[in-house]
């Protein structure tokens, strides 16, 4: 049995693959989950909803595999395109592009807990133009630990208002994942807990009473075991 997969938010899932059928496990809150994380090596593909597996060592995936995830960042050049901002609290902002009625869904993917609609144009070259204009100032990418550490925080409302003040916005959105954190969460490779919910591809788990972030992608290609997760791990921020 093997993770292979996974999708992010709003419909967050781990797909878990056994003799090369592959069952999507819903991260839904309240959902427990059990796996002891063994070896990890390539994920291998996913054909038809079969699974065919690959004994490389690299992970998620090794060179022959990487090519089969695209994982939202190959868009579809002759639509219509829109250009974002996107913010993670507390203050991290950053611009990015997509079609126009993925808009919605790819602010959620990404975990962001707000977003504004700053362009529309015809295409994603002029798209792509545009967002790496923008993105001279701004910046185009956010690393996921970046997000992790401000899971419990909110937006710096001024600092986003300012932001937005240098464009003609078109629309705004602001999401809530439901995490309710009052503290943030430790930075954990698992997958054994209640969850708590999934902000784009980082999964809160609650474990032991301690809530532990993960990020999805980090799962991808371990061979697990259901049952008798017993790892030590990290209890709290403090002992780092
Ligand atoms: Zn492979």
């Amino acid at each position: 049995m093997q993770l292979v997969g996974y999708e992010s938010s709003p419909d967050a899932a781990l797909l878990v693959a056994d003799e090369g059928t592959v069952t999507r496990v819903a991260l839904d809150p309240g959902t427990d989950l059990d796996y002891a994380l063994g070896e990890r090596h390539c994920a291998g593909v996913i054909q038809n909803g079969q699974h065919d597996t690959c004994s490389n060592t690299g992970a998620p995936w090794c060179q022959v595999h990487t090519d089969h995830w695209h994982e939202g960042l190959i868009e579809e050049r002759e639509d219509e395109h829109v250009v974002y901002l996107a913010a993670f609290a507390p203050a991290t902002f950053k611009v990015g592009i997509t079609r126009t009625w993925r808009l919605d869904t790819r602010l959620r993917e990404q975990g962001a807990d707000c977003g504004a609609h700053i362009f529309t144009v015809p295409d994603g070259q002029v798209a792509r133009e545009v967002e790496s204009d923008v993105g001279s100032d701004i910046g185009e990418r956010v690393r996921v630990a970046t997000k992790i550490r401000g899971l419990h925080r909110l937006v710096d409302d001024d600092a986003w208002a300012d932001l937005l003040d240098e464009f003609a916005v078109i629309d705004e959105f602001s999401f809530d994942y439901g995490l309710d954190l009052t503290d943030q969460p430790v930075p954990e490779t698992l997958a054994a807990g209640t969850v708590v919910g999934v902000q784009g591809r980082v999964l809160v788990l609650e474990a032991g009473g301690t809530h532990y972030a993960v990020d999805l992608r980090s799962l991808v290609g371990y061979d697990v075991e259901p049952g008798g997760d017993e790892q030590p791990r990290q209890s709290s921020l403090g002992a780092f």
